[in-house]
């Protein structure tokens, strides 16, 4: 049954298209396609989705969450990585909505390092064994991209969203905050898919922040006292970052100057302490 409001695409639609493609979707590819046009259109509603604005999505697929992006008069950049889909999505696009503007780019999203445009929102139903890499990349490498909304297994989404001092806060979470805030917005049906996963999923919605401007030198510091400090998440501070400094004494030194407690845990700090850390480590060093 075709979407009655407008050209979407429901159950018989995909089957269709998989059977024209001869498609079998795969687990490796994280392919679960969206079956239901009210779930697209309340992702693109929750994106925040302009007319006239530039979109990227990240694994278009057979076009669902593409087609509720174009319906709104947003160009959309759609980066897939199997060639098939790739292929097809145009005819897609141009049946169902001639007037779309859409550009396809068959590349890797882990990989892709320039973008036929200067897209201001990231909207994706995310490849799940990939989601947070392909996040951080995107984030990291296209600097037009001010704000998104991403489905992603519900377990990732709930880290990458956490604050400091939950239990889920972790690596994810404090480089995900380099680039902005985020919160979830929303959870999502597995019966909106095709094939069903067997995980749930949820939306996470971020705006970018200022702290993505400091100096790349800055960053990959910051990211290297947060990857030492979760390694290790139950250990204090002063040991944990020790790898990185040499000592713990010199660790507890460097801390103490960013004016953060050395005995504290990784897990209590927000990406600004880290920063801190990462500040005077690079002026010291
Ligand atoms: N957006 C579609 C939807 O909502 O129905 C499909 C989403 S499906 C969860 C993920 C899509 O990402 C698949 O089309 C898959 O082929 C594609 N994909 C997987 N890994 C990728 C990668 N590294 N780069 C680009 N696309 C990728």
């Amino acid at each position: 049954m075709t979407d009655e409001k407008a050209a979407l695409l429901g159950p018989a639609e995909i089957r269709d298209l998989a059977d024209l493609l001869d498609l079998t979707p795969t687990k490796k590819l994280g392919q679960n396609f969206v079956i239901d046009g009210n779930s697209v259109r309340r992702i693109v509603r929750i994106a925040g989705v302009q007319p006239g604005e530039t979109v990227v999505e990240i694994g278009p697929g057979l076009g669902s969450l593409t087609l509720g992006i174009v319906e709104i008069g947003a160009e959309v950049i759609a980066i897939e990585i199997d060639k098939r889909l790739a292929e097809q999505l145009p005819h897609t696009v141009g049946m169902l909505q001639p007037d779309a503007r859409l550009t396809v780019v068959r590349d890797d999203a882990l990989r892709i390092m320039s973008l036929p445009g200067a897209p201001t929102r990231l909207v994706a139903n995310l490849p799940y064994n990939v989601s947070v890499p392909v996040l951080l990349h995107f984030l990291e490498h296209f600097w037009s991209i001010q704000s998104g909304v991403v489905m992603v297994q519900a377990e990732v989404g709930h880290r990458i969203a956490a604050d400091p001092g939950s239990k889920v806060y972790g690596s994810p979470s404090v480089k995900a905050a380099w680039y902005g805030t985020w919160r979830t917005a929303g959870q999502v049906s597995r019966q909106v898919f095709w094939p069903v996963p067997n995980v749930d999923s949820v939306l996470v919605a971020f705006e970018r922040s200022t702290t993505s401007l400091a100096s790349e030198e800055l960053r990959l510091a910051t990211f290297e006292l947060v990857d030492a400090a979760f390694q290790q998440r139950r250990k204090m501070l002063r040991q944990s970052l020790s790898s990185v400094f040499g000592s713990s004494a010199t660790a507890a030194e460097v801390i103490t100057a960013a004016g953060q407690d050395p005995t504290a845990r990784g897990e209590a700090l927000t990406v600004h302490d880290f920063l801190a850390i990462a500040k005077v480590a690079t002026r010291v060093e």
